[in-house]
């Protein structure tokens, strides 16, 4: 368990501290480290040191592994093998652990509180899709609060710090607020003259450098590199690079990527799909084109000889996609859709020479006879069947409204609508 035979020393150190004999109980240490504790709390003006030796000392003896560990062989030994040992031990919490943390009048002292997580700083960050396609880095300048090294975080020349007046140290204001003649609303804020900390801080004894705001602003530029592959809304982390704060620990900055449009491709996942209009000439005689990819590659695209290409058919081309996310010399697939354009009219001539090499046609030809039976019709043009079926069903919910309207009772409304 240690590095190395631990030399057989002071361990007596610990008991001398709490003033108890090596025989005593747990009973005994709670005891003589509560009365101990509640005379030398920093609060209560006692010595800052001689308490923390106190919670050290209790934080060892009161745990039989630990206090065994010490007998045999000392402090030393615990520092080796613990790893550290009691010397992270924050002598306000486990004060705290006996008396609760609203020790001391207003709430106990910022001192007494766990470190909070600073919270994380979110930036979105917007890549083209070539970005996203090739790779790249980007070098952004953000100013952020760093702790004043002139104080080292505390505020004051001297390293002093009072009590808020404000909240009288305990970081939270309570506001209520009547909401009617018999009720209120209490609402508990941070403190806005000490920013929640409970400390103030003497003007005269104000740190110069950060005027005893214990943080400076500090810029800073941070590469965030691109990878080749990465998606819409993936986050770039640099952890611990938010603003930083007195006891705290600090949060990070989060890129999150925001792909733009692109006006030639789209992207869904690993694939991307390219628009292509082909002329009728085209889709039936073949073509060939170049596109432009997304690293400026030319790709020439052509038909199979005597191949045809139909409306809104899909082609595909086999690792012409996106690269996949850490193992860029994967590709995923690039889509072509092709829209045919037809022409919107043809001469009677035309028609003829088309017929002459066209597939024959389907339908049967009619007799006089039977078309003299049938009667004649008119066909106009439909340019968006969605919107005409939306239009049609807006008129025909708005008629069986006004219908319902004329009947008593809601439970036909329901019948009628459906009908
Ligand atoms: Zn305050
Ligand atoms: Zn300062």
């Amino acid at each position: 368990m240690f590095g190395r035979a631990p030399k057989k020393s002071d361990n007596t150190k610990y008991y001398e501290i709490l003033g108890v004999p090596k025989s005593a109980s747990q009973d005994d240490l709670k005891k003589a480290y509560r009365k101990a504790a509640i005379k030398n709390h920093p609060d209560k003006g006692g010595d800052p040191e001689k308490f923390k030796e106190l919670a050290q000392a209790y934080e060892v003896l009161s745990d039989p592994e630990k206090r065994e560990i010490y007998d045999q062989y000392g402090e030393d030994a615990l520092k080796e093998g613990m790893g550290g040992g009691g010397a992270h031990v924050d002598p306000f919490d486990i004060f705290s652990s006996f008396f609760g943390p609203s020790f001391g009048g207003g709430g106990g002292s910022s001192r007494g509180r766990r470190q909070r997580r600073g919270e994380d700083v979110v930036h979105p960050l917007k890549v083209s899709l070539e970005d996203l396609y090739n790779g790249t880095s980007k070098k952004l300048s953000l100013s952020r609060n760093v702790i004043c090294s002139k104080c080292k975080g505390k505020g004051s020349k001297s390293g002093a710090s009072m009590r808020c007046p404000g909240c009288q140290g305990s970081g939270m204001k309570v506001t209520i607020r009547q909401l009617g003649p018999s009720m209120i609303q209490q609402m508990q804020q941070p403190c806005n003259e000490c920013k929640g900390t409970g400390e103030s801080i003497n003007e005269k004894d104000r740190c110069p450098g950060c005027k005893g705001e214990k943080v400076v602003q500090e810029k800073k530029v941070l590469e965030v590199h691109v990878e080749k592959g990465m998606q819409h809304n993936q986050k770039i982390t640099f952890p611990g690079e938010a603003d930083e704060a007195p006891d705290t620990v600090t949060g990070d900055i989060v890129f999150v990527l925001q792909q733009k449009d692109h006006s030639k491709f789209k992207r869904k996942g690993e694939d991307l799909f390219y628009e292509h209009t082909l002329s009728l000439t085209e889709a039936l005689c073949g073509f060939q084109f170049v596109l432009t990819h997304l690293d400026n590659r030319q790709l020439l695209i052509k038909l199979n000889p005597g191949e045809v290409v139909k409306p809104d058919q899909f082609k595909a081309i086999n690792d012409e996609g996106m690269p996949i996310y850490q193992r860029p010399f994967m590709k995923g697939k690039l889509y072509i859709h092709f829209t045919v354009e037809f022409p919107d009219s043809l001469a009677p001539d035309q028609c003829k020479a088309l017929e002459a090499v066209l597939p024959p046609r389907s339908s049967s030809k009619l007799t006089d006879m039977e078309i003299d039976e049938c009667e004649e019709t008119t066909m106009f043009d439909v340019n968006n069947i969605e919107e005409e079926m939306r239009r049609k069903q807006a008129h025909a919910a708005q008629e069986a409204y006004e219908e319902d309207d004329e009947m008593p009772g809601g439970a036909q409304r329901v019948q009628c609508a459906q009908q």
